[in-house]
């Protein structure tokens, strides 16, 4: 059988039969995909590390259609540094339900790929605030999907931000105040605007500059995950403001 090589993270990972275990993997080459890892909840089993979730790594597999088996997996990097840290165990765990929940089988995005590694790899890093993480990843992810908010300028009168602006939910469209009258608006004071394009125009490598006091940063969070949820008509368990 033709063996292909996937490069993934872990999303989750559920028991099957009693033996194994059935994962669902984000990978660069093919999007997310579900992997069988068989025999793995026994003792011996040396494929034990890549069955949670968090794992990034190599997987060997066999098969097509709906469940991949792995026939070897080669950890390329561990993400596991944030499960010190209650918080960012929340950060990355709203990050793997977000893709979970947005992604198609067999579809790959690369970029939104190689924005979760990355964020992953930022929320190891103590030094970066773990929501300010969390905030870009969410921005990146609506952008990504074709819901990038316009922070430059109203899109309905052209003018510039002044003394805010106003996110319509409905539509998700950011407007000036004059022009945002929606029944079903969030308000974005000219501080979380501004740090909020401050967010959009750094990398995330970059956040480690990112110094904005921890109440604005929540509130861009709210704004954001609000936003997605209207979006992607979606729920976070692993979240809740
Ligand atoms: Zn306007």
């Amino acid at each position: 059988m033709q063996e292909s090589i996937l490069k993934g993270i872990v999303l989750r990972a559920i028991d099957w039969s009693e033996k194994d275990k059935i994962l669902t993997v984000f990978t660069l080459e093919q999007g997310k995909v579900s992997i069988a890892l068989k025999g793995v909840r026994q003792q011996k089993s040396k494929l034990k590390f890549a069955s949670q979730p968090l794992c990034f790594a190599e997987f060997s597999v066999v098969g097509s259609g709906d469940i991949l088996r792995c026939t070897n997996a080669m950890e390329l990097g561990s993400f596991f540094d944030i499960t010190n840290d209650y918080d960012r165990i929340v950060y990355a765990s709203a990050m793997l339900e977000m893709i979970d929940s947005t992604t198609l089988v067999y579809e790959s995005n690369a970029p939104l790929f190689l924005c979760l590694a990355k964020s992953l790899q930022a929320l190891c890093d103590n030094n970066i605030a773990g929501n300010a993480v969390l905030a870009k990843f969410v921005l990146f992810l609506l952008y990504n999907a074709g819901y990038g908010l316009n922070l430059v300028h109203c899109k309905v009168c052209g003018a510039k931000y002044d003394g805010g602006a106003s996110l319509d939910l409905n539509t998700g469209q950011l407007n000036c105040l004059l022009c945002g009258d929606s029944d079903n608006k969030l308000l974005l004071s000219p501080q979380v605007l501004q740090s909020l394009s401050l967010l959009d125009r750094l990398d995330i490598d970059e956040l480690g500059k990112y110094k904005v006091p921890s109440g604005v940063v929540e509130e861009i969070l709210h704004i954001l995950i609000t936003d997605f949820s209207y979006r992607f008509n979606k729920r976070l368990k692993s979240i809740k403001f």
